[in-house]
């Protein structure tokens, strides 16, 4: 096996990083190479251990290397690997979906897969205007978002996206949709008055903006949202690609306000974070609205090569039945309490933290003072490596994103870390060492 520093220079000779900029990582210490994990922990190529602060970004569940998911995969990889989903079927798909339908909001009755967030949210928005075009409305050409909404990178995703720093550049390359600020029902349903005609759907991430930096909606902004797509005819796409599967208490955020959307968005954690699976849910009318005979063109026209791939959904199948198993959401709820005290006594105290906003097991660690955008989110990230842990900023929002399955004493830790290396950057004090 290569070296760190042998696999390091490879990197840099042919790899190009997502949200990256090339040049200061050819210039940077060395990257991290990661070589294996266990349960909540990630290894590298040095044998040193770090805390998986984020679950490999926002998607692991159960842990790394579970034994079901892990097993899952292996019973499923002596069967096949891949076969298409167009125009045949396999058991793994077939079961995954018997199973999301059972815990997805009532009303939710269909499972369309694809292969990433970003093409959960493309095939969402693809299907809204469709069903309308079949509904004999083919003016609703338009989609209401939220202020700072992030959906994904690709165009589509991107044309209902409100972060400038991502977004901003393409606007050339986009369709048009409305933006309304995320808590004002009066703004939105002033859009939805003037724009409903031409309105195909109102997409939202619910209760949590992630990308935005884990910007929290007020209590019951969702149900009015809801209920104004309801009053002006205009579909509701609820995005959960980071809220699903457990992240922010209960299985589906859209639960925590008794709204089914009539598209849903999933990825992310629905493989446990193995595997590259995501799924849009629809209702049985929007379903029922692409139905005719061949000729009739009303066909979804729509799909990836690797959609509905069965070793992931075998992964996704095993990722369910580990939330029965291990009462994962019911374990969850003392660890949420323990993570609000332990960053009510350790970080929202630190001097240099401006808020600290947190919804289950999403957080969001807003820091102020620093020279120059985004400098002291990569600060504390840096220092909470030295101190064995991964965690990645948006900005200078540092965010802990720690997999359903920590245990009480690393979720401590990580805050602990967290705490310190905050202080370490020189805008609090030392608090304990961690
Ligand atoms: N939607 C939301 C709410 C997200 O947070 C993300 C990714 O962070 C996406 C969509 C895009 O998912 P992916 O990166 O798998 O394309």
């Amino acid at each position: 096996m290569r070296g760190t520093s042998e696999l390091a220079a490879a990197d840099r000779r042919h790899l190009w990083h997502p949200f990256t900029q090339q040049e200061a990582w050819c210039g940077d210490d060395e990257p991290l190479v990661i070589d294996h994990a266990e349960g909540t922990r990630l290894f590298d190529t040095d044998g040193n251990a770090y805390l998986d602060g984020v679950s490999s970004l926002w998607c692991n569940v159960h842990g790394h290397r579970h034994p079901t998911i892990d097993q899952a995969v292996r019973a499923q990889l002596d069967r096949v690997a891949h076969s298409t989903m167009l125009g045949l079927t396999h058991e793994p798909a077939i079961a995954l979906a018997e199973a999301l339908v059972a815990i997805v909001p009532a009303g939710l009755s269909r499972v369309f897969y694809s292969d990433s967030g970003s093409t959960a949210v493309e095939v969402a928005l693809k299907m809204a205007f469709q069903w309308w075009v079949q509904q004999g409305e083919r003016g609703r050409t338009g989609f209401i978002c939220l202020e700072n909404a992030y959906h994904g990178d690709t165009l589509g995703a991107v044309s209902v996206g409100g972060i400038d720093l991502f977004h901003s550049l393409y606007r050339p390359l986009l369709f048009e949709s409305h933006t309304t600020p995320v808590g004002d029902a009066d703004r939105l349903e002033t859009l939805l008055r003037a724009h409903a005609d031409h309105t195909a759907a109102v997409i939202v991430e619910p209760l949590v903006q992630g990308a935005a930096g884990m910007l929290m909606q007020p209590a019951g902004y969702l149900r009015q949202v809801r209920e104004l797509c309801d009053a002006h005819d205009v579909l509701l796409i609820c995005d959960e690609v980071a809220t699903g599967l457990g992240r922010t208490g209960r299985m589906f955020a859209c639960q925590h306000e008794d709204v089914t959307p009539d598209l849903l968005c999933l990825g992310k954690g629905l493989t446990g974070g193995y595997l590259p699976l995501a799924a849009t849910l629809s209702t049985e009318p929007i379903y029922e609205g692409f139905l005719g005979r061949a000729e009739e063109l009303r066909t979804f026209f729509h799909g990836h090569t690797f959609t509905g791939n069965p070793l992931a959904c075998a992964a996704a199948v095993a990722t369910l039945e580990v939330f029965e198993r291990e009462r994962t959401l019911e374990l969850l709820q003392p660890k949420i309490e323990l993570l609000t005290r332990s960053l009510a006594q350790r970080v929202a105290v630190l001097p240099g933290v401006k808020e600290v906003r947190q919804r289950g097991f999403m957080v969001g660690i807003e820091l102020a003072g620093g020279d120059s955008p985004g400098s002291l989110g990569h600060q504390v990230t840096l220092a909470a490596r030295r101190r064995g842990a991964i965690i990645r900023p948006l900005g200078d929002v540092v965010v802990l994103m720690p997999p359903l399955s920590i245990s009480e004493a690393d979720l401590l830790r990580l805050v602990a870390i967290t705490a310190s290396s905050i202080a370490e950057v020189g805008i609090g004090r030392l608090p304990m060492a961690a």
